[in-house]
C-alpha cells in the first residue's frame, strides 16, 4: 500500500490548478499567486523532477479582460472569453517561468486527444517530447473551439487524463479547500479532514455534494471523478489547497497534506493487464528465437530482432509478437505502424533514422508497453 512518503519518489508530477486559486475574489488575476506557483514549480525541476501544469483560468480571466459583468450563459460567448483569456493566462505563466529560467509550452487538449488512439499517441508522444527537452507544459482544455459533446468540461478531469496519457507518478489538484471532509465543513463544524482514501466509494461520492465557486467549474464532485481516473490508470491523486504557499512541495515531499487517493495495483500492472486482455489486436510482427530469448529476459523489442510485419496496424496499435514457430509469446503497443516496421525489419536501431527519415524511438515496442504470454 502506497504511504505518504513514498511520493517523495514522484518524479513526473502533474499539478491542476483552478479559477479560484488563480484569480481574487474580484475576478482578476492573483498575480503573485502565479509567480509563487512557478517558482515553485521550477524548484522540483530544479530537483530533478518533471513538471507538468493543467491550468484553468482561461474563461474567468476573458471575462474579465471583457469587462463582463457576470459569467456568460451562452457556449460562443464562453468561448469567446476563453479565447480571450487563455492568451492572456498563457503571456503571464510565460513571463513568470521565464523569471526562474524554464520554458514553457501551451498545450491546448479535447476529449479526443484523450479517447482517440491515434489523437492519444500524438497527445502523448508531443508531451514527453516537451518534457525531455526540459520544457513544462502548461495545459488546458482548447475551449475556444472544443463543441459541448467533445469537452471534457472541467480541468479536473482534464488533468487526471493528462496524468494517465504522461504516465505521470503523482497528479496533485489544488484547489480553495484543503481536501476531501467528512461532512461539509461549511455547515458541519466538527468535519474532518480524511486522509488518505483508498477506494472511491459510492459512501466517498456522497461527501462530495455540489459544484463549490462560482467562477470555476469544479467543485468536490468532478475532483472525485479525477481520482477515480487517476486511480483507475495507477496515478496517486492528493487535493489539496492551493492557497498556502509551498504546498506542492511539501506533498512532493511526501508531507501529509490534503487527501491522497491510492490506486492498488501501480500503473505497469495497469496497463499490461489492459494489454493482455482489454486491447483490440491489429496486426503482429514474427521475430527471430534470439529476441523471442531477448524478451523474455525482459528487453523491449528492437527492429534487429523483427523478420516480418504482419496485417496492416499504426503506430499506438496493439499487436502481438510471435515466434518463428507461429506461437504468440507476447502483445505489446507499437512505437511504429506495420509500413514503417516493414521497412526496419532486421535493421540496427542507429539505421531507422536514415531509412525511414526520422528515429521516433530506439524500440519498436517499448518492455513497459508488453506483457508475455506465458
Ligand atoms: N478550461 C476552463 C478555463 O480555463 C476551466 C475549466 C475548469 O475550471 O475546470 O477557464
Amino acid at each position: 500500500m502506497l504511504r505518504r512518503e513514498e511520493l517523495a519518489q514522484a518524479k513526473r508530477i502533474v499539478v491542476k490548478v483552478g479559477t479560484s486559486t488563480l484569480t481574487h475574489a474580484t475576478g482578476k488575476l492573483n498575480v503573485g499567486r502565479v509567480d509563487r506557483l512557478a517558482r515553485e514549480l521550477t524548484d522540483l525541476v530544479n530537483q530533478g523532477k518533471e513538471i507538468i501544469l493543467v491550468t484553468s483560468g482561461a474563461v474567468g480571466v476573458g471575462i474579465d479582460r471583457l469587462g463582463l459583468k457576470e459569467r456568460p450563459r451562452t457556449i460562443p460567448e464562453k468561448q469567446a472569453a476563453a479565447a480571450v483569456g487563455q492568451g492572456i493566462l498563457m503571456h503571464i505563466y510565460e513571463k513568470m517561468f521565464a523569471e526562474y529560467g524554464q520554458i514553457a509550452a501551451q498545450v491546448l487538449l479535447t476529449r479526443e486527444d484523450s479517447v482517440k488512439r491515434s489523437r492519444y499517441a500524438n497527445s502523448r508522444n508531443t508531451l514527453l517530447t516537451l518534457i525531455a527537452m526540459g520544457v513544462i507544459p502548461v495545459i488546458n482544455e482548447n475551449d475556444a473551439v472544443a463543441i459541448e459533446e467533445l469537452k471534457i468540461g472541467d480541468n479536473d478531469t482534464l488533468s487526471a487524463m493528462v496524468a494517465s496519457i504522461v504516465d505521470a507518478d503523482l497528479l496533485i489538484i489544488l484547489s480553495d479547500i484543503e481536501g476531501l471532509y467528512t461532512a461539509n465543513p461549511q455547515t458541519t463544524p466538527d468535519a474532518t479532514l480524511i486522509s488518505t482514501v483508498h477506494d472511491v466509494s459510492p459512501e466517498i461520492e456522497a461527501l462530495a455534494g455540489g459544484a463549490g465557486s462560482t467562477l470555476g467549474t469544479g467543485g468536490m464532485h468532478t475532483k472525485l471523478q479525477a481520482a477515480k481516473i487517476a486511480v483507475s490508470s495507477g496515478v496517486p491523486m492528493v487535493i489539496a489547497t492551493g492557497t498556502r504557499d509551498g504546498v506542492i512541495s511539501a506533498i512532493a515531499a511526501g508531507e501529509e497534506i490534503g487527501t491522497l487517493f491510492v490506486s492498488r495495483e501501480n500503473r505497469l500492472q495497469i496497463r499490461k493487464r489492459w494489454l493482455a486482455f482489454g486491447a483490440r489486436i491489429k496486426g503482429s510482427v514474427t521475430i527471430d528465437s534470439g529476441c523471442e530469448r531477448a524478451l523474455a529476459d525482459g528487453a523491449s523489442l528492437l527492429a534487429a530482432g523483427i523478420q516480418t510485419a504482419n496485417g496492416s496496424f499504426k503506430a499506438g496499435d496493439t499487436i502481438s509478437i510471435m515466434n518463428l514457430t507461429g506461437r504468440e509469446m507476447a502483445r505489446g503497443i507499437a512505437y511504429y505502424s506495420s509500413e514503417e516496421v516493414a521497412r526496419i525489419v532486421g535493421c540496427h536501431t542507429n539505421e531507422i533514422a536514415d531509412i525511414l527519415g526520422y528515429k521516433s524511438y530506439d524500440e519498436v515496442i517499448h518492455r513497459d508497453n508488453m506483457v508475455i504470454l506465458g
